[in-house]
């Protein structure tokens, strides 16, 4: 069990001014920041980032949002950071997020869901090498 995760603000979140408030929540829920970048996405990199859903019918929707606004990227630590993340933003779809979780709170659509959170450790490492150098981690 790794102790980091890798999460994106996503630019719905970050348009409707609910950058601060996602951030108080998951710092509260105990996770700290290891890296933080304001970044916003070309079409390119965004499907890259979410190439292992290329197949799916929705990439080319999730592309064009991805790379619709900024972002917020971050390394987030805690114990158990992975699983606690998940449970911490809820379910895919926010009107299937449990009372209290941050897609719950701050989405308006499963396209269009306040947050990404990391579902493996390997994934939660491989997209913190997408977006950050050693020198920008800590
Ligand atoms: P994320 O990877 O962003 O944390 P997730 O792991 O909960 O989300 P995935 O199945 O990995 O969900 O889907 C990645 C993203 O693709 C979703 O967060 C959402 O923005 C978008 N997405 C997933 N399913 C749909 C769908 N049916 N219609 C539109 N967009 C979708
Ligand atoms: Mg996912």
């Amino acid at each position: 069990m790794s102790n980091r995760t890798f999460t994106m603000i996503k630019p719905d979140a970050t348009k409707k001014g609910y950058t601060g408030a996602i951030l108080d929540q998951i710092i509260k829920a105990g996770f700290s920041v290891k890296a933080m970048k304001w970044i916003k996405l070309s079409t390119e990199q965004a499907g890259q980032f979410y190439e292992v859903h290329k197949e799916r019918p929705f990439y080319p929707e999730l592309v064009e949002f991805m790379s619709s606004g900024p972002i917020v990227a971050a390394i987030l630590e805690k114990d158990n950071a992975v699983a606690d993340f998940r449970t911490l933003i809820g379910a895919t779809n926010p009107a299937q997020a449990e009372e209290g979780t941050i897609r719950k709170n701050f989405a308006a659509s499963i396209g269009e869901n306040a947050v990404h959170g990391s579902d493996s450790d390997e994934n939660a490492q491989i997209e913190g090498n997408f977006f950050f150098s050693a020198l920008e981690r800590f």
